[in-house]
């Protein structure tokens, strides 16, 4: 069996962009995933500057631009009196301080053009339809074993297979944690959306145990929602909790903009909230995590496809600053990333207990950030600055 350089289980957004980073460092790379087609379900993504910041590097941001919206605003929104709490200037003070934009797109515009940059390199092969089973740790290679009783070995196998990672298996016997929240998510035509949030704003309303996000998307032909609460039926053994009842109870106590947008939702797929305790050990031997597989997070800072986007740059890098010892370039990504993914896994959760307050908290939190100008960032260096410069 030919040894394969780099073996990334997984192709989603971190799984291609990772396998782009490693082939610009020069690395060959095959990629498995489970599915039958390379794709995404779901809706939009919010991309902040750490990650527009490697997806310009990777030379993808020219097609992105194609299909992404960048907005003006953050804008957070009382959900229950439809007041405005405070909003983020995303325009020329926020590009100058980042270097880069935030933008939103939808999520399969995004693996499209990822799938296409990696299509067109000589260095990565794609094969769908292959699910990883099993990953074996053999020292100096691993192996991997697929459900169709294919085998790979690999130099490098790297976990890129999301919140229920067969490779983290390898490293962990941690299990996902319910956050008891469930988020519904779609998106419809402008012209269905007579009352949008305005074309050019990220608008995020937030209310007791919930909370609403609106933005346009792909070149604000599509609007998409989210709606998001913490359901008082949940138990550990059953799927029956998050339904389309408790939706419905739970946002009819908003204000009646966000309970009539809240209508137009998609009911017919929830998503159940879910991330791990953060973890700081993502290597054995040859074995690496990378994205979800070794920092799922809450979504309520929307960083968990940018923090795989800055995992991807920084393994790449690693790997080509060690090429005689892949294990010490493993380790030093390791190193470089693991804390601050930590640290982003943390703050999500610290973020939704923030937006979800009622009552008296609720209105201490809103007279205090009511203070803060709009072009204050400083809250946000930590997560959207360069960070490259750690590892050169
Ligand atoms: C409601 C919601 C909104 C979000 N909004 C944002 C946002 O605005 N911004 C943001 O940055 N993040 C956001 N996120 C988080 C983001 O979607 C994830 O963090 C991101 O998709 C993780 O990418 P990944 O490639 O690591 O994992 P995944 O996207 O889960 O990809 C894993 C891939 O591996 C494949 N796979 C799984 N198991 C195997 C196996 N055994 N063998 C082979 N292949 C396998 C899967 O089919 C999949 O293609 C949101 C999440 C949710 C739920």
């Amino acid at each position: 069996m030919a040894r394969i350089e780099t073996l990334i289980v997984g192709g989603g957004i971190g799984g291609l962009a990772a396998a782009l980073a490693l082939s610009k460092a020069g690395r060959s790379v095959h990629v498995l995933e489970r599915s039958a087609e390379f794709g995404e379900i779901g809706a939009g993504l919010q991309l902040a500057p750490n990650a527009t910041r490697i997806l310009a590097r990777l030379g993808v941001m020219d097609e992105i631009a194609k299909h992404a919206v960048s907005p003006s605003r953050l804008v957070w929104m009382d959900a229950i009196k439809e007041r405005k709490i405070t909003e983020i200037d995303l325009g020329a003070p926020f590009r100058e301080r980042y270097g880069h934009p935030y933008i939103v797109m939808h999520r399969s515009d995004l693996l499209q053009v990822l799938l296409d940059a990696c299509r067109a390199s000589k260095l990565i092969t794609l094969e769908a339809s292959k699910g990883a089973t099993e990953i074996e740790d053999c020292g100096d290679f691993a192996r991997v074993r697929c459900a169709d009783g294919s085998v790979y070995e690999a130099n490098i196998v790297v976990g890129a297979d999301g919140l229920h990672s067969k490779v983290r298996g390898l490293i962990s016997d941690d299990k996902p944690i319910c956050a008891e929240y469930v988020a519904y998510r779609g998106t419809l035509p402008m012209q269905e959306m007579s009352a949008h949030a305005g074309l050019d704003n990220v608008v995020m309303w937030v209310g007791p145990d919930m909370h609403f996000v609106q933005y346009p998307i792909r070149r604000a032909e599509l609007y998409n929602q989210v709606a998001v609460f913490r359901s008082k039926r949940y138990t550990p053994d059953s799927d029956d909790w998050g339904t389309v009842e408790e939706f419905d109870a739970h946002f009819a106590q908003a204000g009646q903009y966000v309970q009539n947008c809240a209508k137009l939702m998609w009911r017919d797929r929830r998503w159940p909230m879910y991330d791990r305790e953060p973890m700081l050990n993502w290597v054995r031997n040859r074995v690496v995590l990378l994205g979800d597989a070794a920092h799922p997070m809450l979504q309520y800072i929307a960083q968990g496809a940018c923090q795989a986007i800055e995992d991807a740059a920084c393994l790449a890098d690693c790997i080509a600053g060690s090429s005689s010892d892949p294990m010490s370039g493993l380790k030093a990504y390791e190193g470089l990333r693991a804390h601050q993914a930590a640290r982003v896994q943390i703050t999500a959760r610290a973020m939704g207990r923030f937006f979800h307050m009622a009552g008296a908290a609720a209105e201490v939190r809103n007279t205090m950030i009511a203070l803060r100008p709009a072009t204050d960032y400083s809250h946000l260096d930590w997560l959207y600055g360069d960070r490259s410069a750690a590892r050169s």
